[in-house]
């Protein structure tokens, strides 16, 4: 029986798996596809205290490579499902159930869709949902990006060195986006807006030619803006499926205590799948150690029959 199983191998993931194994605890960590996240999708990193700029892949690989001095594995297995059996947690995988004392649930989430029609046909042939993966197809042309936060403009940013145009297409008439990425944006030529919009359709049969928006304030009227690709950036849904703890309506799982427990006993969760304000690497980071750092105490009450 493990002590403590986490699920997901991003920031925060990792950062609890740190000082999980520091702390003497006998851990796997269940990753789904690849280490990294969110953050093997992000570009640059600017905030993050000790890097003025790092790529997102890059400072993931100085996490892993810590994690792993340290000694710690991953199983590259997807959780399908978890139950609590009274004496701790059965964790069933694609590959096998695993017993364990306790959960830390850094499972993340995935980008969120358009939910239109011609986006499924056309993903990965023109639609797509990571700028630093498939930027450079669409160098010289032009794109549209969807959404006004942080990862919509950020992204546009980045585009911009790749692409002859980006327009940013926004369901209002004000960015979501913190200041100092509105200012780079305004100040960008080759940065243009169409606010007050929402997709409608995606516009292509084999390759994509566009996408057809409409008003939000008068839905009938619609326009069709050429571009060789559509970036979706309208946010994320948790992946969260396989847990019954208590969630709101969008899938989070909603912490008990300050020290990230949910609703169920010896299951703690940290990072993006988390109920909570902000969304940073700073702050998956911070989760991962609180998150550990309780696991570490339950596990220690759990052993000497203290629960
Ligand atoms: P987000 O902050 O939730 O923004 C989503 C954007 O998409 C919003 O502008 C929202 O519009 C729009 N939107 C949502 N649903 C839509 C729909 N169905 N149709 C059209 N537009 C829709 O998501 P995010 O930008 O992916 O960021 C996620 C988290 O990561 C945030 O906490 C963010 O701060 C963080 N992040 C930080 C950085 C950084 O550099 N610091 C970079 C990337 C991400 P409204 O504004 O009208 O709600």
């Amino acid at each position: 029986m493990y002590d403590l199983i986490i699920i997901g191998g991003g920031p925060a993931g990792l950062t609890a798996a740190i000082y999980a194994v520091r702390a003497g605890l006998n851990i796997a960590v269940f990753e789904k596809i690849g280490v990294g996240g969110q953050l093997l999708l992000t570009e640059s990193v600017e905030n993050y205290p000790g890097f003025s700029f790092i790529s997102g892949p890059d400072l993931m690989e100085k996490f892993e490579t810590h994690a792993r001095k340290l000694g710690v594995m991953i199983t590259y297995e997807e959780v399908k499902d978890t139950r609590s059996t009274g004496k701790g947690h059965t964790v069933i995988t694609d590959g096998g159930e695993y017993e364990t004392i306790s959960i830390i649930l850094a499972s993340g989430s995935m980008p969120r869709k358009l939910g239109v029609e011609g986006e499924d046909q056309l993903m990965g042939r023109g639609v797509s949902y990571c700028a630093v993966c498939d930027g450079p197809f669409f160098r010289e042309k032009e794109v549209v990006v969807v959404g006004g936060g942080d990862a919509a403009v950020k992204e546009s940013i980045y585009l911009t060195k790749l692409v002859k145009k980006v327009t940013i297409v926004h369901r209002r008439d004000k960015l979501r986006a913190v200041k100092i990425l509105q200012d780079q944006a305004f100040s960008n030529p080759k940065i243009h807006f169409i606010w007050d919009h929402v997709a409608d359709r995606i516009e292509g049969d084999d390759k994509l030619e566009g996408i057809t928006i409409k008003n939000v304030k008068n839905p009938d009227k619609k326009k069709t803006v050429k571009a060789g690709g559509v970036f979706v950036y309208i946010g994320h849904i948790p992946n969260t499926g396989f847990i019954n703890a208590d969630k709101t309506d969008d899938g989070l799982i909603i912490t008990t205590s300050p020290m990230l427990e949910t609703s169920i006993r010896g299951v703690f969760v940290a990072g993006d799948c988390r109920d909570t304000n902000l969304r940073q690497i700073t702050t998956c980071v911070g989760d991962g150690a609180l998150a550990a750092y309780s696991a570490n105490d339950y596990v220690e009450k759990f052993k000497s029959g203290h629960l």
